[in-house]
């Protein structure tokens, strides 16, 4: 079964962590041995697994932070907007770069997305296992920026449309130019609302995950267009500020949204702490994950609105994620234990894809 994964940071692992994605994880792995730092010597996410798994469309970010005061995690690095503008477009030309090589290709338009599906659906499993090159057919990504940071101005929102994004998210960890992100409270900064109305104006998607609670409520009353959520659990199970409360969940599903359940440990596990608790520790398994699907489900009354968005190479490796999972490709379980949880094919084929592709069929098709 192909599966859709609706977040995976490739070009921040490309060039932030200097990994080169063509090769399989063992040999990424091996050349990151005895290297200090969460992920190395134990990713899970390269091209060959990604086929390996079938994971054969994604939504893959740009993702380049300012530093700003407050909460600083690693990720938030360049001293003014301009360096992160910089920082994105080069990793906005990685993906040019592998899609020149036949690994990617960057589906920007409802027609794009139909023929990938159709091109994968039909497909061989000995397309799937080539280890050695790109293969015959691409994988497919729709281009997305998680933290809005280089989006110099509002006005540029349409210069990024041409180039091929699809999806922002204003805000990521900390707080960012226009909205309040993760571990911070508050709404949208003064410039908030006009990158709103232009996303809303050239046909940007609205991604919340990463919105503190109230830019949550100011960007979904402003903003009119399309809304997901790409790598975003539930908090009712693990409480913390960087997830979905019940009612968000409600309004999001009102929304027409899509949801994606993310397997990094500590949004699946209440108290983790970053650094210290381990996936042996915590017993946190792939099947978690699956408690987090079905609460959406269950809210909705109907398996639509809940799928996957990893974030699996979101600067964490297997220190960080569930202990039955070696690598990306071993979201292929997933069927198996949504079936044992009591969901029939058709909404199994929902969560591992359908429900996304349809998200960006109807989304395009109104643009
Ligand atoms: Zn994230």
């Amino acid at each position: 079964m192909i599966i859709f994964d609706a977040h995976l940071d490739l070009a921040w692992n490309a060039i932030d962590f200097n990994r080169d994605l063509r090769l399989p994880v063992a040999d990424i792995r091996k050349s990151e041995d005895g290297m200090a730092g969460k992920s190395r010597g134990c990713n899970t996410v390269s091209f060959p697994e990604l086929r390996r798994g079938g994971v054969v469309i994604f939504i893959a970010t740009l993702l380049a932070r300012q530093l700003r005061s407050g909460p600083n995690p690693a990720v938030q690095r360049y001293s003014s907007m301009e360096a992160a503008y910089g920082a994105a477009w080069g990793q906005l030309a990685y993906y040019r770069a592998m899609e020149q090589e036949g690994w990617l290709r960057w589906i920007k338009d409802r027609d794009m997305l139909d023929a990938h599906v159709v091109a994968w659906s039909n497909d061989a499993p000995s397309e799937r296992e080539t280890q050695a090159g790109p293969g015959e057919e691409p994988l497919g990504f729709i281009l997305s920026m998680e933290g809005a940071d280089p989006i110099l101005s509002p006005d540029q929102v349409h210069e990024w449309y041409t180039a091929g994004l699809r999806i922002i998210g204003p805000a990521h960890y900390g707080v960012s130019p226009y909205a309040h992100g993760t571990d911070t409270e508050g709404g949208l900064f003064p410039q908030g609302p006009a990158l709103l109305k232009e996303m809303d104006r050239v046909g940007m998607i609205l991604d919340v995950t990463h919105l503190a609670d109230q830019s949550f409520d100011e960007a979904l009353d402003i903003y009119g267009g399309p809304v997901l959520a790409s790598h975003h659990n539930c908090r009712a199970l693990v409480p913390h500020q960087r997830q979905l409360t019940d009612e968000q969940i409600k309004r999001l599903i009102g929304r027409g949204a899509v949801i994606g359940s993310a397997f990094d440990a500590w949004m699946l596990y209440p108290g983790w702490v970053r650094g210290q608790t381990t996936p042996e520790q915590s017993g946190v398994k792939i099947e978690t994950v699956v408690d987090h699907i079905d609460r959406v489900c269950q809210i909705a009354g109907n398996a639509r609105h809940a799928a996957i968005g990893s974030d699996l190479d979101g600067g964490f490796g297997r220190e960080q994620s569930p202990l039955d999972l070696d690598t990306i490709a071993d979201l292929q379980r997933l069927p198996d234990l949504l079936r044992a949880r009591g969901y029939g094919q058709e909404a199994i084929e929902g969560i591992m894809h359908g429900n996304w592709i349809r998200f960006f069929h109807d989304a395009w098709s109104k643009a």
